[in-house]
């Protein structure tokens, strides 16, 4: 099925609510029955059953089939955040004396998780540079039960070879995590690379409007299943039917807000890739980018959030230069409706990571909805803060 179709039509049974065009909030924590037979089938049954909505509630259930459909997945779970969707699909797979591998510069808590979280239940992990495949190939132990990947990471958008990593790791019975809150499925779809499960953010793109922190977790039946009896159903991180309405709001004009930042993103670059006050771009479709022809063959496109290096050694201009945009908001998250930057500079030294190692003249920008002729402008006016002196 294609993904018009999917975000327009499945899973929507217009016919049992009154032909309602949007489906409805049902906001209850549990369901009655009419029988006790027929609640002991339920709660036997309760991955496809509707007994408590810590497990199972109908509007949470037409976004899980769709997001399940639009991943190519057997199933898929939706969370209360990315990050209880990255802790479910890590700690669903890892024992006390296993041990992960995890790419260099991924999402900072979940740098956390593996550094700081994980060691107390005896779990080791080692990060390596996802490009090099043979490093990560060399980071394998015996114990290694885990490999964990987010291509593009979401700073320096380093790629990592999906297809080649799926293939050694199934080869020892390893299991395969990606991060693929850049892409969407639309741009990506990691499960068809051989990789075992697929995690979202769906606070950025999916949802798109900076109103709802939710997280998407997709892999074949058998392992949403399993995950779902146990970690999903103890941990309890689930959205609420509201937010989940949210969620399907904001998933039926996915396609035409990514194509917007997107081509935005790409016209702002060809802007500032001849500025003098820019240095250098970091794009994962810009030739100039070391994963360039890696992210050619496994993405079908860019999105709308990149990163520039400053031309300034001075931390208080890249500040000024940020505070001085009129248009672009200060702000943490990308893939809202809004542009946004967010610098090195703005993260404490002390950050869990993101922070950490980033050169103090980078910027990251997100390309929202907004004219992208205007958000050119904008750029235009506060890179004088950089500019003047090298101008
Ligand atoms: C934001 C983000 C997360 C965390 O998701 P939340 O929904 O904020 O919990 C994970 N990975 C990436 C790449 C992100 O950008």
């Amino acid at each position: 099925m294609e993904p018009t179709e999917i975000i327009n039509s499945l899973a929507e049974d217009r016919e049992a609510y009154f032909g309602a065009v949007a489906p409805p909030i049902i906001q209850t924590s549990n369901f009655a029955f009419r029988t006790v037979r027929e609640m002991r089938e339920a709660i036997g049954g309760e991955f496809i059953k509707h007994v408590y909505s810590r497990g199972n509630n109908p509007t949470v259930e037409i976004l899980r089939k769709k997001m399940a459909a639009l991943e190519h997945a057997g199933d898929c779970l939706i969370t209360s955040s990315g990050c209880t969707a990255i802790t479910l699909a890590v700690m669903a797979n890892l024992r006390a004396g296993d041990h992960a591998v995890c790419v260099e510069r991924c999402y900072s808590w979940t740098r956390h998780l593996f550094t700081e979280i994980l060691p107390g239940f005896g779990i080791t992990a080692d990060f390596v540079d996802g490009y090099d495949t043979m490093a990560l190939k060399k980071a394998i132990l015996p114990n290694t039960r885990l490999i964990y990947l987010e291509s593009p990471t979401s700073w320096t958008f380093g790629i990592q070879d999906m297809r080649a990593v799926a293939a050694l790791a199934r080869k020892q019975g390893i299991i395969t995590v990606t991060d693929n809150s850049y892409c969407t499925p639309l741009n990506q779809n990691p499960l068809d690379m051989g990789i075992d499960i697929v995690v979202h953010s769906a606070s950025k793109y999916l949802s798109g409007h900076s109103d709802v922190v939710a997280g998407v977790l997709c892999g074949s039946e058998e392992m949403v299943a399993r995950i779902f009896r146990s970690e999903y159903m103890t941990f309890g991180g689930i959205p609420s039917p509201f937010d989940a309405w949210l969620m399907l709001r904001g998933l039926r004009t996915l396609e035409v807000r990514l194509e917007r930042s997107t081509s935005s993103a790409k016209q702002l670059i060809a802007f500032l890739e001849q500025h003098p006050a820019v240095e250098r771009i970091i794009y994962p479709f810009h030739e100039s980018h070391p994963g360039h022809s890696l992210a050619r063959r496994q993405m079908r496109d860019g999105s709308g959030l990149f990163s520039v290096i400053l031309r300034t050694d001075d931390p208080l201009a890249v500040e000024r230069f940020c505070e001085r945009l009129r248009h672009f908001l200060l702000a943490v998250s990308w893939g809202g409706h809004e542009s946004l930057v967010l610098p090195a500079v703005g993260l404490p030294a002390t950050h869990s990571d993101s922070g950490h190692g980033l050169p103090l003249n980078m910027v990251r920008i997100y390309a929202g909805l907004e004219d992208p002729a205007l958000l050119r402008a904008d750029l235009e006016q506060a890179l004088e803060e950089i500019g003047m002196k090298y101008v």
